[in-house]
């Protein structure tokens, strides 16, 4: 939700606005761009065992059919560290937690975690290190059970009924007709955003992995459901490494590190507490949304 806001002219409400605009487009050619697939090295290096830690080196990448999104692009994230994507549309958040996963290779410099290059994994080895909460989970028509357990297809009935108390799904199926029982998907019981959002995160516990992408939804939730996904989260984040696309500012407050992008660029970059105390534009976006604006 978006109204006019009278008398201030500050930078982040004329990236706010302007970006706002641009932001249906950028959808459809999301569509139409495919990346290319990305192929296993022969032979692939065994994945080492580590924390977690990423690193961007000297990247460049650009989409088959777009423009270049980054340029002689450099970032670390030490092991454990908790760290909130926020910029406007089109800044490139989703496209770093795609290159982090190898959705598509990039063209210039490297990308590693726990000091391999992404190209140098198998991709089952890499996908085994990252654990995703995407903005929606695809739900399957199978009882929602199975899918928790997607998760992690080896995982007892015990271990999911464990990964939902941690992602507080456990309350809501069990007033559900059937339970873990119930059908769920496109003809199965209908479930909230934030119930889907929750069945994610158990997903995410059940895969245990030592790097955590988080894609938070943009859709208004009501303050429970809120508060119960931000409790999920801050139990799912623990001792792991999190980079999360964050939408709402409230849930990078409780971050080790906010990065703003603005057009594939790292404008701002530390403590959130700090970057709010320095008056830029990650401090002009908070009071935006503290007076009820969409800050994205
Ligand atoms: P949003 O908050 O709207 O999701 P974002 O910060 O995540 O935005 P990206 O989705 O990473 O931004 O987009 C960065 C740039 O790359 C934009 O200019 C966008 O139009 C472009 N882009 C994104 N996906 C594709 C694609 N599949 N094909 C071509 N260009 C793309």
């Amino acid at each position: 939700t978006f109204r006019i806001l009278h008398g201030s002219r500050d930078l982040a409400f004329a990236l706010v606005t302007a970006t706002q605009q641009v932001s249906a487009i950028d959808e459809s050619l999301r569509v139409i761009a495919r990346p290319h697939d990305v192929l296993d090295p022969v032979p692939a290096e065994p994945a080492k065992p580590g924390g977690g830690t990423i690193a961007f080196e000297r990247v460049s990448y650009r989409y088959p059919e777009g423009r270049k999104v980054l340029e002689d692009f450099s970032l670390t994230i030490p092991a454990g560290q908790k760290v909130g994507l926020v910029g406007p549309s089109g800044a490139g958040k989703s496209t770093i937690i795609s290159l982090i996963q190898r959705l598509d290779d990039v063209q210039r410099g490297d990308i590693l975690i726990d000091g391999q290059p992404l190209t140098a994994l198998a991709q089952d080895d890499l996908r085994a290190k990252i654990a995703v909460v995407p903005q929606d989970i695809a739900l399957f028509h199978r009882p929602i059970l199975e899918n928790i357990r997607y998760g992690r297809p080896d995982a007892s009935d015990e271990e999911v009924f464990e990964a939902a108390r941690h992602a507080f799904c456990d309350g809501f199926i069990r007033q559900l007709p059937e339970g873990y029982g119930t059908l769920v998907g496109e003809r199965g019981v209908r479930l909230s955003g934030g119930q889907r959002q929750r069945l994610g995160i158990a997903r995410a516990f059940l895969k245990n992995a030592p790097i955590l992408i988080l894609d938070e939804a943009t859709s208004a939730l009501d303050t429970q459901s809120e508060q119960e996904i931000q409790a999920a989260l801050a139990n799912l984040a623990q001792g792991r490494t999190v980079v999360a696309v964050a939408h709402r500012l409230s849930t990078v407050s409780a971050f080790d590190r906010v990065l703003v992008l603005v057009d594939g660029r790292i404008a701002e970059d530390g403590h959130p507490t700090e970057l709010r105390r320095r008056g830029g534009l990650f401090n002009s976006l908070w009071q935006l949304q503290a007076q009820g604006f969409a800050a994205e």
